[in-house]
């Protein structure tokens, strides 16, 4: 099976993780062809990655590879075409299984998004373990994603979602989470990094509290993985769930890593084909994980895309990134402090490269589109966390967010056009 060829960075790649050098940004850069591009005839800025991410050209290679060279269904033929293409899921699986530190490949689900591995999470055993007067615990900071699932589960079954606090820096108040773990909870559910505060969760102890009185812990890890390494079993979570187009993935594959022992023990969530072991007219009796978690056919070119993107940010290493998005978050803060009028929610100590900005008198749809005529894309509105947006107090807010292939002068460029928006606005 051919594979596609390494980009630009490919040298950097070689040297992986093992590396200290710095992230070779300009190289970096050349694997994103978008990013060469305009808008309203000046260069592209694009600082949304919080919400999806660009996708690197070998991504595009390796579903390409697929689709011209490879494509057939999986699992079920036993012709060369079908192994080929079940070979390069499982492949997939085995690179995820190791991205996340699983013990354990069957552990990894493939899924459609974040947003459905924590459905199914809140379906199979969410249904089946949480009863009339027991407790849900999120906290104030989660995404709809993971938040409405509990809520609705709660509702259905008679339960109580608890909500655990966070500061004013949207710092997470961890002795109130604590508290909050009752006899009576049943799941925590909360996310490794906010995609409005950018507050980096104490994710390790948070689950260990959860371990400690028997509480299942879900991380929502959708902006964790694009930058930092994780390791689920170090998290000591249960289950740890995250979508591949936030990854520079393609959209149409998320994850959901669980316990194997929690997994075994828990009834499908989607029932047809691919997950079962046998079907008479009399009952059904289901295949063994993952494949019981995986009914239909599957998004065969986005697993397989997903699995090169691992490989990509793999080559370049977590840590490099990491510490490349450090420094530039710190470059930003310091240019955005000089902007009268701004102010960032969204303080915390540990936080990473999300920046909410909001800026007197200029509505945050306004600022966006303001900002797009200067060739900046950014978000703007509630980015699906009303709840936190209450607690703010505002209704919505314009993020940028930043990721591996930005530099100081894409954060020049947002300070230029936050001053073009102030003079339009003669704010
Ligand atoms: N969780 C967080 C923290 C997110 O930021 C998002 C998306 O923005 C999600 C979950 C949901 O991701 P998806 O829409 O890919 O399911």
């Amino acid at each position: 099976m051919s594979t596609p060829q390494a980009g630009e960075a490919g040298a950097q790649r070689a040297e992986g993780e093992r590396s200290s050098r710095k992230l070779d940004v300009a190289a970096v850069r050349k694997d994103f062809p978008i990013l060469a591009r305009e808008v309203h005839g000046k260069p592209l800025v694009f600082l949304d990655s919080a919400s999806s991410a660009q996708k690197p050209r070998v991504v595009v290679d390796a579903m390409s590879d697929l689709y011209l060279r490879h494509y057939a269904n999986i699992h079920r033929g036993v012709y060369q075409l079908s192994m080929e293409a079940t070979q390069m899921v499982e492949d997939a699986r085995d690179k995820t299984a190791a991205f996340l530190g699983a013990a354990d490949r069957r552990e990894i689900i493939f899924v459609r998004n974040a947003t459905e591995a924590l459905n199914l999470v809140a379906y199979s055993y969410g249904r089946h373990h949480v009863e009339r007067g027991d407790e849900v615990l999120v906290t104030h900071m989660e995404h709809h994603a993971n938040f409405v699932p509990w809520q609705v589960l709660c509702e259905e079954r008679g339960a109580t979602l608890r909500v655990a606090p966070i500061d004013d820096r949207g710092v997470l108040d961890l002795e109130e989470f604590e508290k909050l773990l009752s006899p009576r909870t049943k799941i925590a559910a909360f996310t490794h990094i906010s995609n409005v505060l950018g507050t980096i969760n104490p994710v390790e102890e948070m689950s260990r509290m959860c371990r400690e009185r028997g509480v299942v812990s879900v991380v929502d890890g959708a902006q964790s993985v694009p930058h930092q390494r994780v390791d689920a079993l170090a998290i000591g979570c249960d289950f740890f769930t995250f979508s591949g187009h936030k990854l520079f993935g393609p959209s149409g594959v998320g994850v959901l890593w669980g316990r194997a022992e929690i997994l075994e023990a828990m009834p499908p969530f989607l029932t047809g084909g691919s997950m079962i072991e046998s079907v008479r007219l009399e009952g059904t009796t289901f295949a063994d994980i993952p494949q019981r978690f995986e009914a239909g056919t599957p998004d065969i070119g986005c697993i397989v895309g997903l699995g090169a993107a691992i490989d990509y940010v793999e080559g370049l290493g977590l840590d490099a990134i990491q510490a490349h998005e450090r420094e530039l978050l710190a470059y930003a803060e310091a240019k955005l402090a000089d902007v009268p009028g701004l102010s960032i929610l969204g303080t915390a100590p540990q936080k990473a490269a999300v920046i909410s900005l909001v800026m007197d008198d200029i509505h945050p749809h306004d600022l966006g589109t303001i900002l797009d005529r200067e060739g900046v894309a950014i978000r703007s509105g509630h980015h699906c966390a009303q709840p936190l947006m209450e607690r703010f107090d505002v209704a919505a807010t314009a993020r940028a967010s930043l990721a591996l292939y930005n530099d100081e002068s894409d954060v020049d460029a947002l300070v230029a056009a936050l001053h073009v928006a102030r003079e339009m606005f003669g704010a």
